[in-house]
């Protein structure tokens, strides 16, 4: 059958939920340039859009560690916060939880306080403003190692258990002993806090491993190379560790040359509960919902599909069970209510139970 295909205003009214995007990388070209001025910050460039083309993952890293240096008072945090949520909205985002990297600021002597206070004043400003609810993730920069893992998690402990949800780890990945993270990252979890990593971006399928069975870590971001150990897929499906997967992200840093390599439709196909996400929304010039028309296009995907990439993401979120299931559930009514207003037949969905 032939899949039915959603307009692309459909699709942006979608509502959505998004778990791998990076606050620093969801900043406007036209902020940027305004942050930097304001920091005194040169940029290479005369347009800052310019700065947004990479050639590999360690390209990327370094305009993105350009982009954190423009980033130094409180409401600078708090204007890139709330701004990528603004645009979130516009992507039919309701829930996300986000990314922010504190070591390139720290390294520069801006204090864990400025950059805390920031963050939440942008979640609070945008949740006010927009309706949109945010969670916050802290990532460890992998290359800095363990020990700075630990001081980091330490800092993480004195933050608002409400907004910071959960401990991740991104950078490079060559070189990196991984192994190395179990203390830290039983720590995080005895401390209550839910903890992925970035594995296997540009880093082998092995990665995925120590993080799944060595490190504990309860979601995979990216796990691009999942599929190319059998064994490990079986475990990531019957233990239903969710894959954030970043397709426009992946091309964006030269993985693939096109979308429609990409193994998103594979990995769904050996029943992975993965879901789609924007990565740097703005560095990579989309939002969640371009990702979403883009997936379409490029997997040959219709509307029931990109709703049940909605509803995995929802699934794949660290919500309680009983907000997993009242938000599918709102999902499920938006979907119909939308196909109604579009035109578009009724859909079945398998029932949720009440509570
Ligand atoms: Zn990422």
């Amino acid at each position: 059958m032939v899949a039915e295909l959603a307009s692309q205003d459909h699709i942006r009214a979608l509502p959505k939920v998004e778990l791998h995007v990076h606050v620093e990388g969801a900043a406007r070209p036209t902020t940027l340039a305004s942050l930097a001025k304001n920091n005194e910050v040169q940029l290479p460039v005369a347009d800052p859009s310019d700065l947004y083309v990479y050639e590999g993952l360690e390209d990327f890293i370094a305009v993105y560690e350009l982009v954190c240096r423009c980033l130094v008072r409180s409401e600078d945090f708090e204007r890139v916060t709330y701004e990528s949520l603004e645009l979130a909205n516009l992507a039919g985002v309701r829930y996300r939880e986000m990314f922010f990297s504190p070591t390139f600021a720290l390294r520069r002597g801006v204090a864990f306080q400025t950059i805390w206070q920031g963050l939440t004043a942008g979640v609070n400003e945008a949740r006010k403003d927009f309706g949109i609810e945010c969670k916050l993730i802290m990532d460890i920069d992998k290359p800095s190692g363990a020990d700075s893992a630990q001081e980091l998690i330490g800092m993480a402990l004195t933050c608002d258990r409400e907004v910071l949800v959960g401990i991740g780890g991104d950078a490079g990945e060559f070189g990196i002993d991984l192994g190395a993270f179990a203390e830290p990252f039983n720590f995080a979890r005895q401390s209550g806090f839910k903890t992925t990593m970035h594995l296997s971006e540009e880093g082998p399928v092995s990665d995925i491993a120590v993080g799944v069975r060595e490190l504990g870590i309860e979601r995979i971001d990216h796990g691009f190379h999942l599929l190319d150990d059998e064994d490990l897929t079986r475990e990531v499906v019957e233990r239903q560790i969710p894959v954030t997967a970043c397709p426009t992200s992946n091309v964006e840093i030269g993985l693939l040359d096109s979308l429609s390599e990409h193994p998103v439709p594979s990995m769904r196909e050996h029943g992975v509960l993965v879901s789609i996400n924007s990565d740097n929304a703005e560095m990579f010039r989309i939002d969640l919902a371009d990702e979403f028309v883009r997936v379409q296009d490029a997997f040959g995907y219709g509307l029931d599909d990109l709703e049940d990439l909605s509803i995995a993401a929802v699934e794949s979120s660290w919500l309680d069970e009983v907000s997993k299931k009242k938000m599918q559930r709102d999902f499920i009514a938006q979907f119909q209510k939308l196909r109604s207003e579009m035109d578009v037949h009724a859909r079945v969905f398998d029932s949720l139970p009440e509570n």
